[in-house]
């Protein structure tokens, strides 16, 4: 099938021809004659790269184009929403039947917001996450949804995304009854099942744009699942670096899975040797200033450095211990080609679309600190597996399991190349998980009694799979604790939400969060510091990543712990006499001292050696820890603790820059982060008055500021700079010289 047969306006297939794309692919085809442009539901479940998003962007436009409706684009990253409203914005040259251009927005920011700007919109990109919250602050416009697009369902299979998904796509269905759903999937064994829960018509295939050869090395063999072998050249002893070496010698880019971030990282050391001698110079000068941008971007940690150095070999490591500023460089450029090889923890198959010629599973287990190792699945393999060869530039792609010995290689080959993958199941059923989804039941007034709350939770995947019947005694059970602890209030059978109930599922934390803090709120140890707050936050479940104590950190833990007994919101040995949980308190308390550090203005490189926290660990804990500050503000404010509301706010302008409290006012300066902050304020200029009145001279002499930037927070000081001395510093090599970018 052509673009130009497609039912659709003339002006949205000349955009697609524009990009190249004259014919469609098979599963699009079957997408199309399963009836996904006439409304018809739909689960497309095809690998990836098969051309998902252009079906999804056919349905959306259409919606629009012919009847002004409102899509939602729901992904289960901000990585991945950021990739989809890219791709849309090339249609906001298009008319709505009113004229209007289309409007794409994205939000994924934010949960205590109805953001009702987003109305505005025509197409939405969100995280489930974020649609989840929007759902319950009633955003008005949701009603108004005309076709939800649900990228990655498979996710419902996830322990800890996957109920909010399903959660959402019930929600929706049950405002708008009418709302048209498309899901998209990687290849699952039970599409058919998620197609009937949506009432959807299936389209299921392994059809890939670039065929696939998958195989298994042993020592310097590939055995390939079609009964081909390849002997590989032993430029190492018996390792699959050999293999990295024949792709790279015909021209490939290779992408290695490992099981851990450590595996990853020494993996990358060790290939970056034989990496770089098949570097041409161009390539060699681009690499040499990635590799400085890399150290200029962000706090400089041992990671950070040995990240630059392989990179100048070619080579790149990426997982979740990153800044996302070094994964989004590395990932753009492994995509232009400048970067050879990249090691990755499995994160990334799940992550942004990035492909290579050849991917490589080096472990097929992976280890979780608390469960050990464990085989991933085969639905995880195929989508590592899934990243091999690149569109327009690869005739094929490979994807090869490492094996020791012929025994494992024929393990592999039975277990994940040939194996279907598993079916998907929900997770819904979990207390501490349906906790908040029963709460947010009642408080956005989704149900008002038992009944209604047990007829919601059947229309989700739980419900179509199991049926609501076998958690209605959890259900009961929440609705209980929630009564108990009064989130909500019972009148006869009707069940509503107390003003807290209804803004602690605002705010979109666990109901146990809220009881934590709003016992520390009114109970308050006897000395009440920064580390009481840190210690409320981080003791709530919602708290993310959950610290783990080395054996070598405990006795200093310990020893924190007994400093600032005074200061903590429980009493350890009271709660925790049994030493069950023992190493959870001790992680909790490692989670209060990593923050504190972190508002004391220790380094990110301080904080990475003495915790073992990564940067890109450490920032998702801040990120939780503000999340948590914020909703206590707002719960304080609520509960009449207007006094501690000052010291919230301040803690949570700390965690957020990471700085003392004498440095909160220069850091509200564009381009003044940390450390630069720390520099001026010991240089003398202590508040944004003392920017304003300084000799501009003075200000460029500071270390680490440089002209750009002293003229920049001079003028947002509102300080005043003559005419002449601009000109003349402009001209300067200082100016050339010198950067704005944010530390
Ligand atoms: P998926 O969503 O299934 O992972 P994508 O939609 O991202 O796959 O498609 C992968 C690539 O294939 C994109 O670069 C897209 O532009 C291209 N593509 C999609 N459909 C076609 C087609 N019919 N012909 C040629 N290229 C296509």
């Amino acid at each position: 099938m052509k673009i130009w047969q497609l039912p659709v306006p003339d002006n949205l297939k000349e955009i697609i021809a524009s990009t190249g794309i004259e014919e469609l692919y098979p599963p699009q085809i079957d997408a199309i004659n399963a009836g996904v442009l006439e409304g018809r539901n739909l689960v497309l479940a095809s690998p990836t790269a098969s051309g998902k998003t252009l079906i999804a962007e056919l349905c959306a436009l259409k919606h629009v184009m012919e009847r002004n409706g409102k899509i939602l684009y729901l992904t289960p990253l901000r990585a991945l929403a950021n990739e989809k409203y890219n791709d849309f914005m090339k249609y906001t040259q298009l008319r709505r039947r009113d004229g209007r251009r289309i409007r794409v927005g994205i939000s994924t920011g934010d949960y205590d917001s109805s953001d009702a700007w987003l109305g505005r919109y025509d197409i939405i990109v969100t995280t489930n996450e974020k649609a989840d919250s929007l759902l319950r602050h009633r955003a008005d416009w949701m009603s108004d949804i005309s076709l939800v697009v649900a990228d990655e369902i498979h996710v419902i299979n996830d322990a800890e995304r996957g109920p909010t998904l399903e959660i959402v796509l019930a929600r929706l269905r049950q405002l708008n009854p009418k709302i048209q759903i498309l899901a998209l999937s990687a290849t699952i064994s039970n599409a058919n099942e998620i197609a009937e829960w949506l009432n959807a018509e299936v389209v299921t295939t392994d059809w890939r744009p670039i065929p696939l050869r998958e195989g298994v090395i042993v020592k310097n063999e590939i055995m390939f699942k079609d009964g081909g072998a390849m002997r590989i050249g032993e430029a190492v002893s018996k390792s699959p670096i050999n293999v990295v070496l024949y792709v790279l010698k015909n021209g490939g880019q290779v992408l290695i899975f490992t099981g851990t971030r450590k595996k990853s990282m020494n993996l990358a050391k060790k290939l970056a040797e034989y990496v770089k001698d098949f570097i041409s110079k161009p390539v060699k000068r681009a690499l040499l200033e990635l590799s400085n941008k890399i150290l200029a971007t962000g706090e400089r940690t041992k990671i950070s450095e040995l990240l630059s150095k392989v990179i100048e070999c070619g080579v790149a490591f990426h997982h979740a211990g990153l800044t996302s500023s070094h994964r989004r460089l590395i990932e753009e450029s492994f995509r232009n080609g400048i970067i050879k090889v990249l090691t990755a923890t499995p994160t990334l198959a799940s992550g942004v679309n990035l492909p290579a010629r050849t991917v490589i599973i080096h472990d097929y287990r992976r280890y979780e600190p608390g469960y050990g190792y464990y085989p991933i699945s085969i639905l995880e393999y195929k989508q590592m597996a899934g990243r091999a060869g690149r569109p327009r530039f690869d005739k094929e792609g490979e994807a090869l399991l490492v094996a020791k010995t012929d025994e494992e290689a024929e393990y592999l080959l039975q277990n994940y190349i040939i194996a279907k993958p598993e079916r998907i199941w929900s997770r819904l059923g979990v207390e501490r998980i349906l906790r908040s989804h029963v709460l947010s039941t009642i408080a956005a007034g989704y149900a008002y009694n038992e009944n209604d709350i047990y007829n919601f939770f059947d229309k989700t995947f739980y419900g179509y799979q199991f049926s609501s019947s076998l958690i209605k005694g959890t259900i009961e059970k929440i609705i209980l604790f929630l009564y108990e602890e009064e989130m909500v209030s019972v009148k006869g059978n009707i069940i509503s939400a107390t003003n807290f109930g209804r803004r602690v599922s605002e705010l979109y934390i666990d109901p146990v969060s809220a009881v934590i803090i709003r016992d520390a709120l009114s109970l308050r140890p006897a000395k009440f510091t920064e580390i009481s707050l840190l210690h409320m936050v981080s003791h709530t479940p919602d708290m993310y990543p959950r610290l783990r104590p080395y054996r070598r950190e405990i006795d200093d833990i310990e020893l924190f712990m007994e400093q600032h007994r005074e200061e903590f919101i429980t009493d350890f040995l009271e709660e925790y006499g049994d030493y069950l949980d023992y190493e959870d308190v001790l992680g909790e308390v490692k989670a209060v001292w990593v923050l504190y550090s972190w508002i004391e203005e220790r380094s990110e490189d301080e904080i990475l050696n003495r915790f073992n926290v990564q940067p890109g660990d450490l920032f998702r804990l801040t990120e939780s820890a503000k999340w948590l500050l914020y909703s206590s503000k707002e719960l304080a404010k609520l509960l009449g603790h207007r006094d501690l509301i000052p010291k919230i706010r301040e803690l949570y302008e700390r965690v957020e820059k990471g700085v003392e409290k004498e440095l909160l006012s220069l850091v509200k300066l564009k381009g003044i982060g940390r450390v630069r902050g720390r520099i001026l304020y010991n240089a003398g200029f202590r508040t944004i008055e003392d920017i304003k009145n300084a000799p501009l001279e003075k200000l460029i002499e500071v270390p680490n500021i440089g002209a750009k930037l002293a003229m920049q927070i001079k003028e947002e000081a509102g300080g005043t700079i003559k005419r002449d001395r601009w000109e003349r510093i402009k001209r300067s090599k200082d100016w050339r010289q010198s950067a704005v970018s944010e530390f």
